[in-house]
């Protein structure tokens, strides 16, 4: 088994060769978009951009920890002289809260990645659901949001509506098999500028047919008008549209997410997908996304495993 320096370095090289950047602390891998001849927008890959994550304030616990009796010297918690990430370091103060660990006996933030694997190989999961992180999803189809809003448990989404958005915004996302193979590259790119112009064209035939005073149709303003245009034309969209989203997370259901739909047997686009979300977790804390390890596929892919299965 590789050493875990080993396996951080590679986990950061391929956050890297993935394009992946940190700018102020938050890691992103983009998603470039192309272009048919026509004009169509598409991605070929997942955009990913963490939003948000824990800021933790341990100076607060001071009041707290000088309560109790001197000899305990539970105050000197507030002077670990090793830092962590602010996510670890909010759900080792949840852990240690549990059991009043403060003391000079408590695991220090220099142990804190056995801390956190003593803790995941109990199933003392729910100290993992403090930190939560979100993320910017694109370049994503409406197939794989499909898969990903199936996890319900500590899970947020708000995705793109087809009912609100226009035309002027739709986009495709072309899988990898497809743009692997000059030919169906090809029937990839004719089907999104098929699909696009359908949509125009089926939308400015049901505006006129709204207009026309149809009942099945009417709309008492302009903007419902156009929403019940588009709530209809949406339905020849194919699973290949783009459908952005913002994705909230906390770090169990992350684990959980990530340890399904990155593993050797889920479905490429989603596996793509959830080893992007790992590469930016790891970025952002490589203790509590530390204990995973990357597998190479055949195909040249990757699958992202952990001994320590759903916390
Ligand atoms: C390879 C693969 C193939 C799949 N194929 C299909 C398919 O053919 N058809 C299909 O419909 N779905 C399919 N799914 C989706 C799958 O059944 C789950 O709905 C999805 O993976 C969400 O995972 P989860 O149930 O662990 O939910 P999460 O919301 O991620 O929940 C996390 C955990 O919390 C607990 N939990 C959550 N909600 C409840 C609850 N209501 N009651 C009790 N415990 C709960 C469970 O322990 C659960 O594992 C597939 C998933 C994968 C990975």
């Amino acid at each position: 088994m590789e050493t875990t320096e080993g396996n951080t370095e590679r986990v950061r090289r391929l956050f890297e060769s993935l394009g992946g950047t940190v700018r102020d602390g938050f890691p992103a891998v983009h998603s470039l978009v192309h272009h048919t001849e026509t004009g169509t927008s598409y991605l070929k890959t997942p955009g990913v951009v963490m939003l948000a994550k824990p800021q933790v304030n341990i100076a607060g616990l001071e009041g707290f920890l000088e309560g109790f009796d001197p000899e305990l010297r539970f105050p000197e918690y507030l002077d670990d002289p090793t830092s962590l990430p602010d996510s670890s370091q909010l759900c080792k103060t949840a852990g240690q809260v549990c059991y009043a660990s403060f003391g000079p006996r408590r695991t220090t933030n220099e142990n804190a990645a056995a801390y956190f694997e003593r803790l995941t190989s109990a199933g003392h999961g729910s100290v993992l659901e403090h930190s939560n992180f979100s993320f910017l999803l694109y370049g994503i189809s409406r197939s794989v949001t499909h898969e990903l809003v199936r996890h319900r448990a500590g899970a947020g989404f708000s995705q793109v509506s087809q009912r609100y958005v226009s035309g002027s915004v739709l986009r495709f996302v072309e899988r990898p098999e497809y743009a692997a193979e000059a030919g169906l590259h090809r029937l990839f790119e004719e089907r999104a500028d098929r699909a696009a112009a359908e949509y125009e064209a089926m939308a400015e035939r049901l505006l006129e047919y709204q207009e026309g005073g149809n009942a099945m149709l009417s709309a008492d303003y302009k903007t419902d008008a156009r929403k019940k245009v588009q709530q209809t034309a949406r339905s020849l969209l194919p699973n290949e549209t783009e459908a952005p989203m913002v994705f909230t997370g906390n770090v169990r259901a992350l684990r959980h997410i990530i340890e399904m739909r990155a593993d050797a047997h889920a479905e490429s686009e989603i596996r793509t997908l959830a080893l992007r979300l790992f590469l930016c977790l790891h970025a952002a804390d490589p203790i509590l996304f530390g204990d995973y390890e990357l597998g190479e596929l055949p195909d040249g892919t990757y699958s992202v495993r952990t001994e320590h299965r759903k916390a």
